[in-house]
């Protein structure tokens, strides 16, 4: 049997090298101008509008989609050059964050002509946002048992259930929801599951927001009852939607934003030994280090994702390995010596290393949890 741990490395050329150069110019007047503070867990927690369409402007949003349908026609490594910088230097991203990464592919892929020319203008402009409508309160790592039902009416379907953990909802426009819409087949669980794009503004939604211990609000509740979804904002095929939710997955798990979360935090810990406030620390470079193998691989998925290759097996090792360094950092930056405590110059690590603290349990759980992963893993190298 073959084995692709990782998908073949790749070399930036200067088209990317210059890419790369014009975002670091965009994100210094950023942090000039203070229209960019560094924060950790942008992607989730940094909801700036305002922000997505001054991306928008550059070309930076809905970069992968192509130019008919409003996006830049770029390819996934141009996406992920842009999009990696912007993580690295803890932009607020998290508004156009889902739409970007992961509808805009599927709608490419699953989506009618109608639904493209409907959302894919406005995903690119950073006019459209989405929310991900997935996990319930029964059914989170065991997808399958979503009891969310679709009945089929006339001209379309009623949605009833509860969606849970649906991080922007509350300013979202849409979400993707998974409904079960045959009963089920207990040989076959994945079967007579279905996608749909619900309006979070339509009749019978109620949010619900869920604040986290932090204070911060991205999290909500969303009850549907009876909400009319029209036969053409069916996403894909009716009983396809557990295949159609997998390919999603793996645009979700492999991206720098699987290893990059609490990189700010790490810039500041080395920023700070620079200045001569911190002893310096050998691990500091193993963290590095750690972040570099990461970004290797991820570049190389990003580059397999461009020739429609399958990356389940690799997206999940970015995504075990990354998001354990991604806490393992904001551990180690909150105890270095000298930083849980003494002056003022370490006020920015301090801060930052609060906020990782209290978001770092997330970092493992969203997107599938590492224990699920790895038994993704498992079976992708033919262990189970
Ligand atoms: C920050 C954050 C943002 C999120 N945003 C969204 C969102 O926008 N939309 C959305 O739909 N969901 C979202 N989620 C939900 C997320 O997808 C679920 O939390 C995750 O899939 C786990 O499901 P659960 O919470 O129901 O835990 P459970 O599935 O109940 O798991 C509980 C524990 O049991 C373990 N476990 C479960 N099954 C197995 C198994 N077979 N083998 C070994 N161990 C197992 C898990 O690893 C975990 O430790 C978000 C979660 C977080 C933390």
């Amino acid at each position: 049997m073959e084995i692709h741990l990782a998908p073949p490395i790749v070399q930036e050329g200067q088209q990317l090298t210059e890419l790369r150069q014009k975002v670091r110019e965009f994100i210094r007047a950023g942090i000039a101008d203070a229209t960019l503070v560094p924060t950790i867990n942008s992607w989730l927690g940094g909801w700036n509008e305002e922000f997505s369409r001054s991306l928008a402007a550059e070309g930076w949003l809905g970069m992968t989609i192509p130019v008919e349908f409003g996006g830049r026609g770029s390819t996934f490594l141009q996406r992920f050059v842009v999009t990696q910088e912007l993580l690295a230097a803890g932009a607020p991203v998290s508004a156009h964050w889902v739409a970007d990464r992961q509808i805009g592919p599927s709608l490419l892929k699953f989506g009618t002509d109608y639904q493209k020319q409907k959302l894919l203008p406005g995903i690119a402009n950073g006019d459209i946002f989405f929310g991900i409508g997935m996990s319930e309160p029964d059914a989170g790592s065991d997808l399958a048992s979503v009891r969310t039902k679709g009945v089929q009416v006339e001209g379309g379907w009623k949605i009833s259930g509860s969606k849970v953990w649906t991080s922007g909802a509350h300013a979202s426009n849409y979400f993707f929801a998974l409904a079960r819409t045959a009963p089920v087949d207990t040989d076959h669980r994945h079967a007579g599951l279905s996608q749909f794009i619900i309006d979070l503004h339509s009749p019978g939604v109620d949010v619900r927001p869920i604040v986290s211990l932090n204070g911060h609000h991205h999290f909500n509740e969303v009850f549907l009852d009876d909400v009319f979804v029209p036969d053409d904002m069916v996403l894909g095929t009716i009983g396809e939607g557990w295949n159609q939710v997998t390919s999603e997955l793996a645009y979700e798990r492999s991206g720098p934003e699987r290893f990059l979360s609490t990189l700010p935090m790490l810039n500041e810990l080395l920023l700070a030994t620079r200045r001569g406030d911190l002893a310096p620390d050998p691990e500091l470079g193993r963290y590095f280090a750690r972040i570099m193998g990461l970004h290797q691989v991820s570049v190389s998925i990003a580059d397999s994702l461009s020739r429609g290759e399958e990356v389940g097996t690799s997206a999940s090792i970015v995504k075990v390995l990354g998001t354990t360094t991604e806490g393992d950092i904001a551990e180690f930056a909150t105890t270095v010596p000298g930083a849980a405590e003494g002056d003022a110059s370490l006020d920015t690590l301090r801060a930052l290393g609060d906020e990782a603290l209290l978001e770092r349990a997330g970092f493992t759980l969203r997107g599938g949890t590492n224990e699920v992963l790895r038994g993704v893993i498992a079976r992708g190298l033919g262990l189970r």
